[in-house]
């Protein structure tokens, strides 16, 4: 059955489709056209109570299944997903207004990412110490009960079932609360889990951030919280976990460095840096876009030029017809917001290349033109803030003391990359750049079971790797007088 986005929705909460409580819903707009498609469930504290029982009444058996057991339902529904994944980039394409191809490449990736944390799962095992001959001491790790796993509005499938994976596979209950913008697919992800998992194993809590996000953050039974979002988000997690003392890991935004050495070939570096970008991926709502461009100096001329024709080239329009690059942004007020920053950056003194607001003939639709600015300075809001969209900011360098304080004077540290040929700049560079993850001549592409997480501002705790999977466990050490 081909998934219809235009529909009233329920959610799935400790084993049953069901409404909010008090029958509060929140509409789905299509971002291509500011249609209204269909409504969610807008979940509320009367929901999150519901899903905390179901989790706590599964929770042991779960724990006590074994990782075999965990393993094989994360296997079986990583095959449903391969077998579903048009449907699915269809529908992501339809709520977020990200383009096809790139919804399609999330679905491409997403199995796989299921699979990793079914191979690791027995991977959560703890250790033995010396002790001498009268005592034996060893540590075992025991899953948290139930997790909150809260994810934002850029990748919504991959996120929804790749960011679940880790916390089952430990032996974790999961209690998922995707974006308000674009909650669709991960409703289609418990429709797949359904017959897999226990009840009460997978909740999907659609609503919004400040009621239902906000609610499980505070919630007294659910000890651990997983939050991928913003800075500001991600603050305001980390201080109402503090009143339970929560465990809480955080992947939230970056202001990302893209380093220009004098020894590329300016064309093809260019160009790497519009898909660093990730425009053709999610049009540049990307927590890993490479939005500050740092080019020497040396290569500011055929640089930008080579820059220009590049993002000339890319197509914005229809998200679901193959050819488009770019689709609208995902929601009204980002798009409000992405345009304040345009017009700040212009206010503030830096100079459009190319792009610079709505594209002329797409009257309706959150559509932004990839737009580049030169003439950046490091104080600019442009150069300062993260805008997640199509805004790029090229700045120049010469001293590689320089670029580096530079690249490294905003709070935020979740990805850097370097185009160099020079190996040991390359390293040097990788050395010193404040970041979770360092690219050296490369977009993005990241090996399987690489830890993943930001510096600084940019969050606490790795993910998309075994220290993801250590932690949703909790380590207890027993000790035996023999
Ligand atoms: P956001 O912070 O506005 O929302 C993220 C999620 O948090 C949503 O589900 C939202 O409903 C929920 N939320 C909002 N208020 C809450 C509260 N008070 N308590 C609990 N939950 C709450 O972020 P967004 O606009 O959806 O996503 C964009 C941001 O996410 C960007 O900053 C981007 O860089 C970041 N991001 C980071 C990563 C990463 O891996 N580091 C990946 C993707 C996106």
């Amino acid at each position: 059955m081909p998934v219809r986005p235009e529909a009233d929705r329920r959610m799935f909460v400790g084993g049953e489709w069901t409404d909010a409580a008090d029958g509060a819903r929140l509409p789905v707009i299509d971002p291509a056209t500011e249609e209204r498609l269909g409504t969610v469930p807008d979940a509320g504290p009367d929901d999150l109570e519901r899903a905390v029982a179901a989790a706590g009444a599964a929770a042991p058996a779960w724990a006590d299944a074994g990782w075999q057991r965990r393993a094989a339902a994360l296997r079986e529904l990583a095959g449903r997903i391969a077998e579903r994944a048009e449907e699915l980039a269809v529908l992501d394409t339809r709520d977020s207004g990200n383009p096809i191809t790139g919804m399609r490449a999330d679905l491409a990736s997403t199995p796989s990412e299921v699979l990793y944390y079914a191979g690791i799962a027995p991977e959560a095992k703890g250790a033995t110490f010396p002790a001498g001959p009268d005592m034996l001491a060893y540590t075992v790790r025991q899953p948290y009960g139930a997790v909150a796993r809260i994810i934002p509005f850029n990748h919504p499938f991959k996120f929804a079932a790749g960011k679940i994976a880790a916390p089952l596979a430990a032996g974790n209950c999961v209690l998922l609360k995707p974006a308000e913008q674009t909650s669709l697919s991960a409703l289609e992800l418990a429709g797949l889990a359904e017959d897999l998992l226990p009840p009460g194993v997978l909740s999907v809590l659609t609503g919004r951030g400040e009621r239902i996000g906000a609610a499980l953050v505070g919630h007294g039974r659910v000890p651990r919280v997983a939050f991928t979002g913003s800075v500001p988000t991600g603050r305001r997690v980390l201080r109402a976990a503090a009143r339970h003392v929560k465990h809480v890991s955080l992947e939230l935004g970056g202001k990302n460095p893209i380093i220009i050495c004098p020894d590329v070939d300016p064309g093809p570096a260019a160009r790497a840096a519009v898909k660093a970008m990730n425009l053709a991926r999610c049009n540049g709502q990307s927590c890993g876009s490479t939005s500050r461009l740092f080019v020497h100096d040396d290569l500011r001329g055929p640089f930008l030029d080579a820059l220009a024709e590049r993002v000339g080239e890319l197509r914005v329009g229809d998200p679901l017809a193959d050819d488009t690059d770019i689709g609208p942004l995902t929601f009204a007020a980002h798009h409000e917001r992405v345009l304040a920053y345009i017009a700040a950056g212009r206010r503030e003194g830096a100079t459009v290349l190319t792009g610079g607001g709505r594209p002329p003939g797409l009257e309706r639709g959150f559509f932004v033109e990839p737009t580049v600015f030169t003439d950046v300075t490091g104080a600019m809001t442009i150069a300062r803030e993260e805008i997640f969209g199509p805004v790029m900011a090229v700045l120049g360098w010469r001293d590689v003391d320089e670029v580096v304080a530079r690249a490294n004077s905003v709070e935020y540290g979740l990805v850097a990359n370097v185009w160099t040929r020079d190996v040991s700049a390359a390293h040097r560079l990788a050395g010193r750049l404040e970041a979770g993850y360092v690219y050296v001549n490369g977009t993005g592409k990241r090996p399987l079971g690489t830890p993943f997480g930001g510096w600084k501002h940019s969050g606490m705790g790795k993910e998309n790797s075994l220290e993801e999977l250590l932690s949703y466990t909790r380590s207890k050490t027993v000790a035996v007088t023999l």
